[in-house]
């Protein structure tokens, strides 16, 4: 293990370019330099700016007390002469336009006006000008970090961390545009550490991406403890804070092995950059996380453990780098969370099997108690449109979870068995995601059902979608856990002797070799 000391070297990470080149030591944020406004930027920056181009300068202050970044956004306006500036919207429930403070147009004769969403600004201006926009971000939260504010953004004394999309202001460009970002972290304290989606240690980034990379990522800073490790030569940092019930090793360890274990699966190595951040939070055993571009980040009670739930987080996590970020859902995105969500825990376990991190006991244990779930959730019969409405309850809101994760058992299952055993679900993922990687093609409902149509054949897929779109209650395949486990029915009622009789399969494992029964759960022992 390698313990990255971002502020030793030059050599090793251009964190220190400044102070390399004898510029001296930047303030430390406690400083009362801080208190100053921002000062107006090298405007040899702006020279030359092109169509696609956005200038970043960010810098912290402090505002009575709290952490703010002061951000100054520069880019050339559209040839009509007008703008539409789009703000952070809502998510997880917050409307994170809320904390973009001060938001003001600097540049000569250009001028911003409200429309009728909040999150969108309309600029006017000369055309193509360059224009140049101001503003802050304030953390909305108050109080302390637990579950269910957690993805807002993180403005501490000592700190930050962001999702991109609750924080940067941009022009409304097309998702799919490349664009081109120069992001300069000015008067950023020495002794805080900076890691983000497109790189670790720099405080001036140079970023060409789709826009909408840019948006889906992680930004984080502070008094982070960095480790760095590598999976096929490709360096994963790792970034964590705060005091844990495990040591920083076995943390880092784990990490890399899960990322291993699913760049193994989907035979995709092409990160040359990876990392993963975890935010210690208030609360009781709680955990939750996120993936992003080149990254995910996990919230973590400070009571947990290095248990099957924090490993299975991990995987889920990991996971989406593929399924949710490689692999992008049409809008409305809810409509096939049943594959970016519940394919996903179905591989967070599988991997984590193939992996040795888990025992088949451990997994059929764990597969039985998301059963028990689903078959007692009031909310089974759901028609999976309900997840259109605005609210949804506890129940509601993990049924694409359970439908997705049954549904991958199924469907494994049903193309092995067509096919001998010679092909598996794994192929069909491999086929999305060359759709999504070499064509571009985005996922909906209906393009799943089609590609798994031509997999497992259209009977099973037409009762497949009956389960999920109209709530059809769904039927396991006896065989899906491979020919060691045998399919059981148990029945229990709602409160103990009386209240609803539920019918709850639960799968068993027989008396049998532990190493041939995993080795029918590994992609490359097939037929
Ligand atoms: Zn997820």
């Amino acid at each position: 293990m390698t313990r990255i000391f971002l502020l030793l070297s030059c050599a090793v990470l251009t964190l220190e370019q400044f102070a390399c080149k004898g510029e001296k030591p930047e303030a430390n944020i406690n400083s009362s330099s801080l208190h100053l406004a921002a000062q107006p930027v090298d405007s040899s920056l702006y020279q030359n700016l092109s169509d696609g181009e956005l200038v970043y300068v960010l810098e912290p202050i402090l505002i009575e007390g709290a952490l703010r970044f002061s951000v100054d956004l520069t880019f050339k306006g559209d040839s009509t002469g007008s703008t539409t500036l789009m703000l952070p919207n809502q998510y997880s429930g917050h409307q994170d336009f809320d904390g973009i403070k001060d938001l003001q147009a600097i540049s000569p004769a250009t001028v911003l006006s409200n429309t009728d969403e909040p999150h969108r600004k309309k600029l006017a201006h000369a055309p193509r000008q360059v224009v140049h926009v101001k503003y802050q971000v304030a953390q909305l939260r108050e109080g302390k970090i637990g579950l269910g504010n957690h993805y807002q953004v993180i403005l501490r004394e000592n700190y930050f961390h962001f999702l991109g999309g609750t924080f940067w202001v941009a022009p409304d460009w097309d998702d799919e545009k490349t664009i081109r970002v120069k992001l300069i972290w000015k008067k950023f304290p020495n002794d805080w550490t900076l890691v983000n989606s497109f790189g670790a240690g720099e405080k001036s980034q140079f970023i060409q991406a789709a826009f909408w990379k840019f948006r889906h990522s992680i930004w984080a800073g502070g008094d982070f403890r960095i480790y760095e490790r590598r999976v096929m030569e490709h360096p994963v940092y790792i970034a964590l804070r705060g005091e844990w019930n495990f040591s920083d090793e076995v943390f880092t360890e784990t990490v890399a092995k899960i990322i291993k274990s699913e760049r193994d699966f989907w035979k995709d190595y092409a990160f040359p950059y990876y990392l993963v951040t975890a935010i210690p939070m208030a609360g009781d055993d709680d955990q939750g996380g996120t993936g992003r571009i080149n990254a995910f980040a996990m919230f973590l009670s400070d009571d947990r453990e290095l248990d099957y739930r924090f490993k299975r987080l991990l995987a889920h996590e990991a996971f989406h780098t593929w399924n949710g970020a490689k692999i992008r859902r049409r809008e409305p995105e809810v409509l096939v969370y049943w594959f970016s969500e519940g394919f996903s825990d179905y591989y967070a376990r599988l991997l984590l099997l193939r992996a040795g991190l888990l025992t088949l006991e451990e997994y059929i244990q764990e597969y039985n108690k998301m059963l028990k779930r689903y078959f007692t959730s009031s909310a089974r019969f759901a028609k999976n449109s309900r997840l259109l409405e605005a609210s949804w309850s506890n129940e509601l809101r993990q049924m694409p979870y359970y439908r997705g994760d049954i549904v991958a058992h199924n469907l494994n299952a049903q193309i092995r068995l067509a096919t001998a055993n010679s092909i598996s679900l794994d192929d069909a993922m491999h086929k999305i995601l060359d759709a999504a990687v070499q064509r571009g093609e985005v996922i909906s409902d209906s393009s799943l059902y089609a590609l798994f149509k031509s997999f497992a054949g259209e009977n099973n897929v037409t009762k497949l979608r009956q389960s999920i779109d109209d709530g059809a209650p769904l039927r396991l395949a006896p065989n899906a856990l491979g020919p060691c486990a045998t399919l059981k029915m148990t029945t229990r009622r709602k409160y103990f002797l009386f209240g609803e009789k539920f019918a709850i399969p639960q799968y068993e494992l027989k008396q049998s070799d532990g190493s041939s029964c995993v080795a029918w759960f590994h992609d490359q022992d097939k037929m």
